[in-house]
């Protein structure tokens, strides 16, 4: 089970190889987002490898944001990624990095470009270099601008970098073959003219490197060891070694791919995730649906059963299309001895004690956790009305029903057993109320000369404590809701995956601070949410996950 043990894989086995060859005298990783969003789980298996792998190793990794897209980049999402990272247990090597720290060695670096003749300036539109680019049979055409001398080129990218052309108007590329039957190597893009605010050099820079051309030579500033990646950079590597090679860097990172977590019933796009955002169809990045690091906090997934799921996937070039149910698992198997046990009821019915007695009726003590007497005990108060699970009584039971019906016994968790006598009914017919009566010789020991098998959960309702609990289902219907064709992965999405209910919960919650985790009796896992739930005030509740696989239909 979650023994921590590292599950080997091919990534760890070349860093084995290159440790013991000494191709490498420690390991140096990266994780590189783009402040463009939230995290989401797909991200975070990404950082438990690249942050896991430096633990392991007695390496480092570092952070670095990928920020060369400036329209889509904001502080907020910078200031979030740190937060997860921090968050999942990790922590990064030295200060944050920037690929916008290395804007100027990149452009110098570019100009080495031109000098070598690798790279020229090309005046095609967008659309005429898709044009020229050719197509997967088809090979492309060399740009008319592509035989421009170095010094040309080198006087067109100096005026691009001031100012001097309209945006989109002309480009940098690498000269490297229009006719390889790899579409990343036909003259890459590496500069653009983008007159876009940026978040940290603001309005210095008009020109902005593109991703590949950015990232290898990031990785090599930095001295990254190995650079992990998911698949889609498999045909972008070639791209990355020639980049390296051609400017003779000093260190040259090897860049491995891994196939990408996708979950089922949710979207693992940030493309997407911000729809969902900006429609209003969760509250924000952190709704406790959405699969991002942020909303999986907020419901009360907990670090150690994030990193127990990412060790449970595990690595590899394969498909890593996932059951929901792999990820909840791993967060009850966290749950269950790391958190106090309490009683709550969600759907209340109302239970009269007609024989109930003050004084002679005990309420107990209870310890929190089975196995854990350390996590300490509360009162268990018993009174003459108390509240228990609709659905824990039936007037016409089905076979082999071993909780409450009319003339029954059940035992109330940690309390005596009670039979119910008398069934009240409302006005349309519905049950209203039990009448039940205590067997006070039951206190602490099984009732004399017969079985009672049921034990339910309740409270005492003079006792108790109002709380508002939200139950969230899967938030889209399908298994797969952005593989589908012909429809829009919105058409998918579950109109009642929230539930709030207003339950009882026992008193002892009461100075619980924000963020706090219970297990509610036979519910489920619970967390204080972190926004809505204040010490002392009515509680607010998360459902984080049941106590069962819920999703195996
Ligand atoms: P998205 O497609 O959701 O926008 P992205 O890959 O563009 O994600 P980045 O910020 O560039 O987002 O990702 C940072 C790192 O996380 C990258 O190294 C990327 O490969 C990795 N990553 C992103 N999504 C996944 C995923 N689903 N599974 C594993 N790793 C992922
Ligand atoms: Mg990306």
């Amino acid at each position: 089970m979650s023994d921590n043990s590292p599950v080997q894989h091919f990534i760890r086995a070349v860093i084995e190889s290159d440790l013991k060859e000494g191709k490498h005298r420690s390991v140096l990783t990266r994780f590189p987002p783009e402040p463009n969003g939230y995290l989401h789980i797909g991200h975070a298996k990404s950082i438990c490898l690249n942050f896991g792998l430096a633990l392991d190793y007695q390496g480092a990794c570092n952070l670095r944001f990928d920020d060369t897209n400036p329209e889509k980049e904001s502080d907020e999402y910078a200031q979030s990624i740190q937060d997860d990272v921090r968050w999942l247990g990790f922590q990064w090597n030295g200060e944050v990095r920037w690929a916008s720290d290395y804007f100027q060695s990149l452009y110098d670096y570019a100009e080495t470009l031109i000098d070598k003749g690798l790279a020229y300036v090309c005046d095609l539109t967008f659309e005429e270099m898709r044009a020229y680019r050719g197509t997967l049979t088809e090979a492309g055409r060399n740009s008319p601008y592509r035989e421009r001398s170095p010094a040309e080129s080198l006087d067109l990218f100096r005026r691009m970098k001031a100012g001097e052309f309209a945006d989109g108007s002309r480009t940098l590329r690498a000269k490297i073959d229009m006719a390889s039957p790899n579409i990343n190597l036909r003259d890459p893009v590496i500069y653009r003219i983008k007159r876009a605010h940026h978040i940290r050099t603001g309005d210095q820079w008009c020109i902005y490197p593109m991703y590949d051309y950015t990232h290898c030579i990031s990785d090599a500033l930095e001295g990254i060891t190995h650079s992990l990646c998911t698949l889609e950079f498999e045909d972008h590597r070639p791209l990355y070694d020639w980049v390296l090679d051609r400017l003779g860097t000093p260190c040259h990172p090897q860049q491995i791919e891994f196939s990408r977590l996708e979950l089922h019933y949710t979207v693992t796009s940030k493309r997407k995730l911000l729809q969902l955002v900006n429609q209003g169809l969760v509250s924000g990045w952190d709704d406790p649906r959405m699969p991002t690091i942020h909303g999986m906090r907020r419901r009360g997934y907990t670090p150690a059963g994030i990193r127990e799921f990412a060790r449970r996937i595990g690595i590899s070039k394969s498909e890593n299309v996932v059951d929901m149910a792999v990820l909840e698992s791993a967060i009850r198997d966290d749950l269950e001895s790391a958190v106090p046990r309490v009683m709550a009821v969600l759907n209340p019915l109302k239970v009269v004690l007609t024989n109930y007695e003050q004084g002679v009726t005990a309420s107990r003590s209870a310890g929190f956790h089975p196995n854990h007497p350390e996590f300490g005990e509360r009162d268990v108060p018993i009174h003459r009305e108390i509240w228990i699970e609709q659905d824990d009584f039936a007037e016409t039971p089905p076979l082999g029903w071993q909780r409450l019906t009319p003339g029954g016994e059940v035992r109330l968790r940690y309390s005596y057993v009670i039979r119910c006598d008398e069934v009240v009914k409302g006005a349309n017919g519905e049950v209203a109320e039990l009448r039940c009566s205590i067997d006070h010789d039951t206190l602490g020991k099984n009732p004399a000369g017969r079985k009672v098998k049921g034990v339910i959960h309740w409270l005492s309702a003079a006792h108790a404590l109002a709380t508002e609990v939200r139950l969230y289902d899967r938030l889209f219907t399908d298994p797969e809701p952005d593989g589908h064709k012909d429809r829009d992965f919105l058409e998918f999405l579950n109109p009642v995956s929230l539930k709030t209910v207003q339950g009882w919960v026992e008193a002892c919650v009461v100075a619980a601070a924000s963020e706090t985790r219970y297990q509610f009796e036979r519910l489920g896992y619970f967390c204080t949410d972190r926004h809505d739930h204040q010490p002392g005030a009515k509680p607010v509740f998360n459902r984080t996950v049941g106590l069962k696989d819920s999703w195996a239909k």
